[in-house]
Parts: structure tokens; C-alpha cells; sequence
């Protein structure tokens, strides 16, 4: 089932990437709330759409939603 929304977006899966990698995302936040970096999230779920993929999570501290954009380079 798809949602045509102005995006398309497509929940991947985040526990299929490296351990190490997991590990970076959750720990490099940003917290729009706490307005601080590192603070951890969890409860990761990973996004795509066209454009972009990110990661959204809760902060460890204040429990408040969190977003961190991944930048990949695309393979052509
Ligand atoms: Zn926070």
C-alpha cells in the first residue's frame, strides 16, 4: 500500500545497517527540544523518499521526537 503524499516515503529497515553505523546515528542527535547534540535517541526508524533519508527517533533525555538526515552518496 502506498501513500501518494507530496513525497513518497518509505520506511526502511534500520537494524539492517552495521552495527557501527547504527551506533553513530543514534548517538550524533540533534534535540529541536533539549536544543542540544549527542543527547541519543532511540527508537529508530529509518525513512526514504525521493530526495533524502533520515532517521527519526525519541531523545534519550526529554523523550521528544528527533530527526537526523543522512547523507549518502548516490550510486549511479
Ligand atoms: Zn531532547
Amino acid at each position: 500500500m502506498t501513500n501518494e503524499l507530496e513525497e513518497n516515503i518509505v520506511e526502511r529497515d534500520f537494524f539492517a545497517r552495521a552495527e557501527e553505523e547504527q551506533r553513530d546515528f543514534l548517538a550524533q542527535t540533534w534535540c529541536n527540544h533539549c536544543m542540544e547534540v549527542d543527547l541519543g535517541m532511540v527508537n529508530p526508524k529509518e525513512f526514504e523518499s525521493k530526495d533524502r533519508v533520515w532517521i527519526e527517533g525519541d531523545c534519550v533525555k526529554c523523550g521528544h521526537a528527533t530527526v537526523t538526515e543522512i547523507v549518502e552518496e548516490d550510486e549511479e
